[in-house]
């Protein structure tokens, strides 16, 4: 017979043997994922045996962990801004470096008077929108993506959050479905350069969307599209802030500049790395005293 204390021992073994540093806590969030039983519960009951059918179980998410599945694709959630979201193979999973995104908008609407209209372009789970539309409690809020498996995954993320009466999902290209303006408008494009791809970790390269993460040559394409439609849709006094890749600040803001936009704040990531970015419309609403 097998305890769960021992089923948790073996899973953190193998775990360590593929080289995952955080194998106890994982060994564990994979359980309590199996079980459907909080850490706590399984801690108190380690002497209790486990079914034959639940250790199977175990052991294949243990297995598909250690040959370099996500967690979050394992259990199918990931926490985005303290919101318990829903991720599947068909999103890129959140990230906390995309919460600088949500930081540096919260920090534009500091003292002013919030948005009504959000678009997230490639919103995936719908981890910006969402987070925004839970701050900023009278908006609503668009998010498109050309997936059709990523549009279904936000929407019930919505729904399970209380925000399906404010959002709207749509599936389709930017270019097609832009046909209003919006007082603010972000986005996580993929920025990563195709040549950098095969050098991303495993469990990035190999199971999360590549649309979602190759921009192009130079990680560069996704803001070249972006900025001019961004710059038609942006209301005249809307903001729009963008996650950026490693060293891409200058690059993206000449794109910007080229598209007629202006550069507002910029704001480091917790490693210090500048992620996110912000522009405003030229010449119109937002006068440089107030930015
Ligand atoms: N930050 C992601 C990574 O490095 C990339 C996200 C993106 O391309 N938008 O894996």
């Amino acid at each position: 017979m097998t305890t769960l204390d021992q089923a948790l021992i073996d899973a953190s073994d193998a775990l360590a043997k593929a080289r995952l540093d955080q194998h106890r806590i994982e060994a564990r969030t994979l359980l309590s994922h199996v079980l459907k039983m909080s850490s706590a519960q399984i801690l108190s009951r380690g002497d209790t045996e486990i079914e034959v059918a639940a250790l199977s179980a175990y052991r294949d998410a243990v297995s598909s962990r250690c040959a370099g599945m996500p967690l979050a694709y394992i259990t199918g959630t990931r926490e985005f801004w303290s919101l318990p979201l829903q991720v599947s193979p068909a999103t890129l999973i959140p990230r906390p470096d995309t919460e600088t995104v949500v930081e540096l908008v919260l920090e534009h609407y500091r003292n002013r008077r919030q948005p009504d209209t959000i678009l997230d372009l490639g919103t995936g789970s719908g981890c910006l929108l969402l987070a925004l539309l839970t701050e900023f409690p009278d908006a609503h809020g668009t998010g498109i993506d050309l997936s059709a498996d990523a549009c279904s995954m936000a929407s019930a993320n919505a729904a399970l959050l209380g925000l399906a009466g404010r959002s709207t999902w749509v599936t389709g290209s930017w270019t097609e479905t832009i046909s209003r303006t919006y007082d603010l408008i972000v986005s996580n494009p993929p920025y990563i350069p195709t040549h950098d791809i095969g050098m991303l970790q495993i469990d990035v390269r190999d199971y999360e969307p590549i649309n979602a993460l190759d921009g192009g040559v130079d990680g560069l394409d996704a803001y070249r599209s972006l900025f001019p439609l961004a710059e038609n849709a942006l209301a005249p006094e809307g903001l729009l802030a963008v996650e950026i890749g490693i060293d891409q600040g200058i690059a993206v803001s000449e794109i910007a500049t080229e598209s007629g936009l202006v550069s507002g704040p910029a704001r480091v990531d917790l490693s210090g790395i500048e992620r996110a970015l912000s522009f405003y419309k030229k010449g119109v609403g937002i006068n440089e005293a107030t930015r």
